[in-house]
Formats: structure tokens, C-alpha cells, sequence
């Protein structure tokens, strides 16, 4: 697979590291469990939206944008990792959030990824819930065209095939730091949401005749959905590599039970999560995305889904800036 004929950025610190976890694979008493560290790619406190980035803002760049329009959830970490990477290569930003989770503290609203989005000096807008979010996209872009702008449009999540190419450089990078160590993976798990990370991992595979298996840990759609939109994500980035053949389909494989009350709301699982990777390895997780993958990671374990002898490697991909937009369920009974 041929990436060097793509406009490109280098935003990422690469190759991230990749570890073992002693002290989660002794306290759960099954398989080796290592994790690749995705959360520190380096861009404005990291995450998995950075790898994305480096060809989403090099063909922005290519296209002679002059501001970037994007969206995503109110403690969007895309959102955040977006303005940065836009900032660092001279683009504004305008950045639309949508209320997608209800009911949550008043720091949901206001700190974390909003705080940063704020520092990092982007135009905000919100929107409610349920709207259409990239039908709004273009009428931002409308808009910002009329006032002789040039706007390049990054869906939610960076989820296309040109963002979905960092990841397809990830499992490259997975697989040489694999080979390296000569470990069998016996399965790489990650949470997924918009779908670029775990489209352009099972693409990326593929292409370096790795038989690893990806297993996404849904956060916000039902199995069936969230296997379809991965899966049609894969077969168009598949095509703009100009692979050959078809995209192996039975490739693309998630897992719906860790989601919860829906995107974004915590779960006993998430919390525990956070707190065994923190209090054990010393490892922030996020309470939207990694919490409940690395939670459907210790759930599969003690299933005995994951047996002892198996090497399981959790692809970390940041969010930690989130956790301050949940001190209300992480810390509850904090007296000060
Ligand atoms: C966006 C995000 C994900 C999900 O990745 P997708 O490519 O959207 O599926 C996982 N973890 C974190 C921390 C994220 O911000």
C-alpha cells in the first residue's frame, strides 16, 4: 500500500510506544495484556484524532484552505486535536458541538476538551442534540465561503478514508513493534466510535498480510450498525489505496455490550476501568471511549473470552482530558 502519494502533515510523535501491562495481566490472572500507547501521539495532549490529522490537514493545505470547519460531541477529543493541528499550520477553526449528552456536571459543559477548544482560541458554536451534524457542517462552510474564506470540511471524528489513513500507518507501525518484540497477537482491542481508527487498522493489516484480529469495543451504536459503517469505511478506503481485490468484510468485528446508557454516559464498568489502569499501571483512560473499551477488555477476560497463555493488546487512543468533565461520578464523595 502506497501512502506516499497522499498530502501529509507530521503532527504524531511515531512510533508511539508500545507495553506491557505487569500488573493488569497479574491482578486479572489471564492473558499478557500490552498496550500501544496512542494516547500519547504527542498533539495537545494526545489522541487517536492526531494520526488523522496529518493527512486530513495536508490535503486541507494542498487545497490552499484558510480554516478548517469540524464538529463532534461537546468534550469532543477530535474537536480539540483539530483546532491544534489547524493552529500549528496557520488555518482558524470553527468547530461545532453538539449536545449530545444530557443531564451531565456543569463541567462537562465548561472544562476538559472545552476548556482547551477555548484556550487553543476556535470559533465555538453549539448545536442540540439530533440535528443533522454534516448537513450543518456545510452550512457552516456556506457560510464562511461567503465571506471569502477558503473551508475544508473534516467530518465528526475525522472519519473518512483520507483521515482513516493514519491508522492504516498505525498498524504498520503495530506490526513492526510486534515483529520486534516477535509477539503473536492473539487480539488488538480499541474503542470505536466514528469508525476511522478501526477502518483504517483492518485496511491497514490487510496490507501487511498481518492476521491480527481487530476487536472494536462499540461506544455509541448497536453491533450490527457500527460493524456496517466500519465496514463501508474500509471498503472506500481500501479503494482510494488502490488495494487490489475486494476488502475482506469478515475482517471488521465489534462488540456492543460496554456502551451503556448511550455515548457518552458513564457506566460502572467505565469507572472501574479508569481506576485500575490509574491506581495499577499508573495510565489515564477517558470516560467516553477508552474507560469503556479497556472495561470490555476486563469484562471479555473474566468471561474467559481472553484465556491465560493469549497476548492481548489494547490500542490506547487518549481522551484523558475528558475525565475533568466527569469529576461528578469519578470522585462523587470529594470534599474538596
Ligand atoms: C474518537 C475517539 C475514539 C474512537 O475512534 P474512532 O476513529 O472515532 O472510531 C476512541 N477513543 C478516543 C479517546 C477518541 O477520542
Amino acid at each position: 500500500m502506497n501512502l506516499s502519494s497522499f498530502a501529509r502533515v507530521r503532527l504524531t510523535q511515531a512510533p508511539t510506544p508500545f507495553e506491557f501491562l505487569p500488573s493488569i495481566t497479574r491482578l486479572l490472572n489471564g492473558p499478557n495484556i500490552y498496550i500501544k500507547r496512542d494516547d500519547n501521539t504527542g498533539l495537545a495532549t494526545g489522541g487517536n484524532k492526531t494520526r488523522k490529522l496529518e493527512f486530513l490537514i495536508g490535503e486541507a493545505l494542498a487545497q490552499g484552505a484558510t480554516h478548517i470547519v469540524t464538529q463532534g460531541a461537546t468534550q469532543s477529543n477530535h474537536v480539540r486535536q483539530t483546532i491544534a493541528a489547524a493552529n500549528k499550520h496557520g488555518m482558524k477553526t470553527t468547530a461545532l458541538l453538539e449536545e449530545r449528552v444530557s443531564g451531565a456536571h456543569a463541567d462537562y459543559y465548561s472544562s476538559g476538551n472545552v476548556l482547551l477548544d477555548q484556550i487553543f482560541g476556535a470559533t465555538l458554536e453549539t448545536r442540540p442534540a439530533g440535528l443533522d451534524m454534516n448537513h450543518e457542517l456545510i452550512a457552516v462552510g456556506e457560510r464562511l465561503r461567503a465571506a471569502g474564506e477558503k473551508p475544508y470540511l473534516i467530518p465528526g471524528g475525522g472519519s473518512n478514508p483520507v483521515g482513516a489513513l493514519g491508522y492504516v500507518v498505525a498498524a504498520h507501525e503495530i506490526v513492526s513493534q510486534t515483529n520486534e518484540l516477535g509477539l503473536k497477537v492473539d487480539c488488538l482491542v480499541h474503542a470505536t466510535g466514528s469508525t476511522g481508527t478501526q477502518a483504517g487498522l483492518v485496511v491497514g493489516l490487510q496490507g501487511c498480510n498481518s492476521r491480527i484480529p481487530v476487536l472494536g469495543i462499540s461506544v455509541r451504536a448497536p453491533r450490527d450498525k457500527q460493524e456496517d459503517n466500519v465496514r463501508k469505511l474500509a471498503r472506500q478506503t481500501w479503494a482510494l489505496l488502490g488495494a487490489r481485490g475486494e476488502f475482506p468484510d469478515e475482517t471488521v468485528v465489534a462488540n456492543a455490550d460496554y456502551v451503556g446508557g448511550g455515548y457518552g454516559v458513564p457506566t460502572d464498568g467505565m469507572v472501574e476501568a479508569v481506576n485500575l489502569l490509574a491506581r495499577h499501571e499508573g495510565i489515564l483512560l477517558d470516560p467516553v471511549y477508552s474507560g469503556k473499551g479497556f472495561a470490555g477488555l476486563v469484562d471479555l477476560v473474566r468471561k474467559g473470552h481472553f484465556t491465560k497463555g493469549q497476548n492481548i493488546v489494547f490500542l490506547h487512543t487518549g481522551g484523558a482530558v475528558g475525565l475533568f468533565g466527569y469529576r461528578g461520578v469519578l470522585a462523587p464523595q470529594a470534599a474538596f
